[in-house]
């Protein structure tokens, strides 16, 4: 049978009206103009203008005691209505100072960033959790770690996606959820991130504990995609590591437009590039980690990737800070594998020169 697809005619599209707001590096007041600027579109476009704030009215729902770390279930308000469940893992050494958001990816909700041993979803798959989480590792070594479920996943589940079965666990509402947003202009990656920036409001408002420049945020794949959004919009991110998360987007997204919605926002292609957001984290610390063999890299592999980089080492050269700009690769796939995380979090946040 002949097909008559769209696939190229969208293809030519981005060409033609892509990434119209490149970062620029002509200059660092050029740069810092364009940040601003550009931040703003970005802003409305994921729709995180139209958030609504409201009371975090924080509620402990239980504590449970692991090896190396004390982990507290919470629920607080992030819109009116809207509630976030997330966990607060506490060392039983002494704190650090420092705070690390954990959101997770696909595939489940918060409880699969501490390999929960009571979690359906979790028991179903054993052999993927063999070895503590980085969560749990960061937790144990003295930093506070939470870790939300992201709209839509774990407890925030809606309807359809609701149940114990280990398939519904690892099932998420992204797609129910961002097509009851676009018909208001708001999409699921900004709301994810409002609810992280909101998360963090709570954190440092409730914990005084905690060193506002000591605050760092990582994730793999969809966790890494939060990450990185959150880290290029609030400056309070001191330091960010996105796994699996980092590439461009005409090869990534448009050309595999089969990815979760919660990659998809109004008018974003026209924007910007992946690397640009990563361009927008400077001069703070970025770790970005590739796999080889990452199919979500698109079909030109590392090399959709290498340039993204490019982009955003740009900004960390004019600024004087390129080796705040890290990019690992392994040789796997879409996976986290972490080397390196450990160090360039006590490094940035902690300034521990290892
Ligand atoms: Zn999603």
């Amino acid at each position: 049978m002949q097909y008559y697809t769209v696939s190229d005619y969208f293809a030519r599209l981005y060409d033609k009206l892509g990434r119209q707001h490149p970062v620029d590096v002509s200059s660092k007041e050029a740069y810092n103009l364009w940040k601003q600027q550009v931040r703003q579109k970005l802003i409305e476009s994921i729709g995180m203008d139209l958030c609504t704030p409201a009371p975090a009215q924080p509620k402990q729902l239980d504590t449970k005691e692991f090896d190396g770390y004390l982990r507290e279930h919470w629920v607080m308000q992030t819109e009116p209505g809207v509630w976030m469940t997330f966990f607060l893992l506490k060392p039983k050494c002494a704190h650090n100072g420092g705070l690390i958001l954990n959101p997770h990816g696909h595939g489940g909700g918060k409880e699969n960033n501490v390999a929960d041993p009571e979690n359906p979803g979790v028991k179903a798959r054993p052999d993927f959790f063999q070895k503590k989480t980085f969560a749990e590792e960061m937790a144990a070594a003295g930093y506070y770690v939470v870790c939300p479920d992201a709209r839509g996943t774990g407890e925030r589940r809606e309807a359809s996606q609701q149940g114990d079965a280990p398939e519904n666990w690892r099932s998420n509402s992204h797609r129910e959820i961002n097509q009851m947003a676009v018909g208001f202009g708001m999409s699921m990656i900004g709301m994810m991130v409002w609810d992280l920036m909101r998360l963090l409001d709570y954190m440092l408002s409730a914990y005084p504990e905690i060193d506002p420049q000591k605050v760092g945020c990582a994730g793999m794949s969809g966790g890494g995609q939060q990450t990185l959004y959150v880290a290029a919009l609030d400056d309070r991110i001191k330091a960010a590591v996105t796994s699996g998360y980092f590439y461009g987007f005409k090869e990534a997204l448009l050309l595999q437009p089969g990815n979760c919605s919660c990659n998809f926002a109004y008018n974003l292609w026209k924007l910007v590039d992946m690397g640009d957001l990563g361009a927008m984290v400077a001069p703070r610390a970025l770790f970005v980690e590739s796999g080889r063999k990452d199919h979500l890299e698109g079909a030109p592999g590392l090399d959709n990737v290498y340039p993204q980089v490019q982009i955003a080492r740009d900004a960390f050269e004019l600024l004087g800070c390129p080796e705040k700009l890290v990019h690992s690769v392994h040789e796997g796939g879409h996976q986290w594998v972490g080397v390196g995380v450990r160090d360039f979090f006590d490094r940035w946040l902690l300034n521990e020169e290892k």
